[in-house]
């Protein structure tokens, strides 16, 4: 280690405390978050417990010129958390106050580090609810979802993190904090500098602490299993649904058939609550106020989309462990990890509905033209126009060629690379796919006059 290094080093601790910064083998032990599973690798971790530390680390390495890397639960699938071996990375872990709860405001206000579950049940205390929910939520930070805009079940009715942030505290390379705490939904005073940072992944600014809209907390939860045949008929048991329901349709997930026999079959623990075999599987969710009405309502829907023909079959939940069930074969990795040794090349793509079947079809005939073995299972966040594409190929060694397939078939489609996961470094090299030149030229402008010297997340999302 170098003596500019080492004396960087010992003022960071000097700021975070002993205990506060981690070097050596405490850094190994970590998973580097990326889809190898690696040891991690860096510098250091640099482990702050307020705002105040975060700013005086950043300006300690903005005036040597040490890049670093903001990492929060490290579930991200965008590989915006990886750090290198000489990056620092700035851990939120040690930042994981829960300042207040105002009920009367419906605010939750955070520091960056607290768990995506325990802010949900700091909400669910006071009979309210933070509407982000998704499979990592209890190990995902709320820095990390603001960082990627996350998404997840319940966006068709909430909308994305974007939506619950009210506030933002960030840190900007050179150790500047701009704060954003404004606990209200109206403010248009000049640029909302908030918004930048949301979907940042880290390149912008590290965001410290946030103030998070929180909603009234449904009285009722009504969910269901359906089967289905035809795309067709999920998108007409979709819009049907959304009418049906008076706005309740809280969550519209789909898994193709290939994807729930994986999820219910020989390597999961789940018996299937519906026969293999049929075209689509989709879990639906309605979340209400008036219990004895809701029911009724949700329960009539369904047998409506049943009389159409659009619904070959359905299971309603009748008790919380059904539903917990219904959702296991959502969200469990279990089986794919069971069935795969290997981590599968996994997407997170976007289309417009009226092209999503086709656009599945082209990709599974362009696999199969091309690769003798291989594994292509689709399920998403459908409601939302949104697909997770999980794929493997005997070796997997041919990553470039499964994503020129993936990416390829979406350009034709008008499709985005990432829906909800983000860029990082896994899909940089795709971000022109979506985004156009002056589109990308105006991100580096804003990234340049941020952190001139291009020091957060190096890197990540594009070059500059
Ligand atoms: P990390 O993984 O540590 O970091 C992610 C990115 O955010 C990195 O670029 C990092 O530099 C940056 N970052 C982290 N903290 C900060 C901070 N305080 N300030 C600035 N930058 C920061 N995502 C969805 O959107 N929808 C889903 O349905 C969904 N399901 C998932 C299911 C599973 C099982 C898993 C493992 C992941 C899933 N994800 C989903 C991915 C999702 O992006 C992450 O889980 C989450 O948003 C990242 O939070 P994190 O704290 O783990 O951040």
């Amino acid at each position: 280690m170098s003596k500019t290094v080492g004396d960087l080093l010992e003022r960071i601790e000097a700021v975070v405390g002993a205990g506060g910064l981690l070097t050596g083998d405490a850094v190994a032990e970590r998973q580097s978050g990326n889809w190898l599973n690696e040891p991690m690798r860096a510098l250091a971790i640099a482990r702050p417990r307020t705002t105040d530390e975060v700013s005086a680390v950043l300006a300690l390495c903005h005036a040597v010129g040490q890049p670093v890397v903001p990492q929060g639960g490290l579930t991200g699938l965008a590989e915006g958390q990886v750090s290198g071996p000489h990056e620092l990375a700035l851990s939120t872990e040690r930042m994981t106050s829960i300042e207040a709860v105002d009920p009367v405001g419906r605010t939750l206000r955070v520091q960056a580090g607290v768990v995506l579950q325990r802010a949900q049940q700091a909400a669910q205390e006071v009979n309210l609810l933070l509407p982000i929910d998704f499979g990592a939520r209890g190990s995902c930070t709320i820095g990390g979802c603001i960082a990627t805009n996350a998404g997840g079940c319940q966006v068709i009715r909430y909308g994305m993190m974007r939506e619950q942030v009210l506030g933002v505290e960030a840190v900007l390379a050179d150790g500047t904090v701009v704060s954003s705490m404004h606990p209200y939904l109206k403010n248009n005073t000049g640029y909302d500098l908030k918004q930048l940072f949301v979907g940042s992944e880290g390149t912008l600014g590290v965001v410290t602490r946030a103030v998070l809209r929180l909603r009234e907390n449904p009285r009722s939860t009504h969910t269901a299993f359906l089967a289905l045949e035809r795309f067709d008929d999920v998108v007409a048991v979709l819009r049907h649904l959304d009418r049906s329901l008076g706005g309740t349709l809280s969550s519209f997930e789909v898994l193709w058939g290939s994807r729930y026999a994986l999820q219910t079959g020989e390597h999961s623990d789940i018996t299937p609550p519906l026969a293999v075999g049929h075209g689509f599987y989709a879990l639906v969710e309605a979340h209400g106020f008036d219990p004895e009405r809701d029911r009724e309502t949700f329960q009539r829907a369904l047998a409506e989309a049943l009389d159409a023909g659009w619904i070959a079959d359905a299971l309603v939940a009748q008790n919380e462990r059904e539903r917990q069930t219904f959702w296991a074969i959502r969200e469990d990795f279990e089986p794919e990890t069971r069935k795969f040794p290997e981590s599968l090349y996994s997407f997170d793509v976007s289309l417009p509905l009226p092209v999503m079947d086709t656009y599945t079809r082209n990709l599974e005939a362009a696999l199969a033209a091309r690769f003798d073995h291989y594994d292509c299972s689709v399920f998403g966040h459908v409601g939302d126009g949104n697909i997770h594409i999980a794929i493997w190929e005997a070796g997997m060694r041919r990553k470039a060629e499964v994503e020129a397939v993936v990416y390829g078939e979406l350009d034709a489609f008008g499709g985005s690379v990432s829906a909800e996961h983000g860029i990082g470094l896994e899909r940089k090299a795709y971000l022109h796919h979506t985004r156009d030149p002056r589109e990308i030229d105006v991100m580096r402008a804003i990234k340049r006059s941020l952190d001139p010297k291009g020091l957060l997340n190096p890197g990540k999302v594009l070059d500059v």
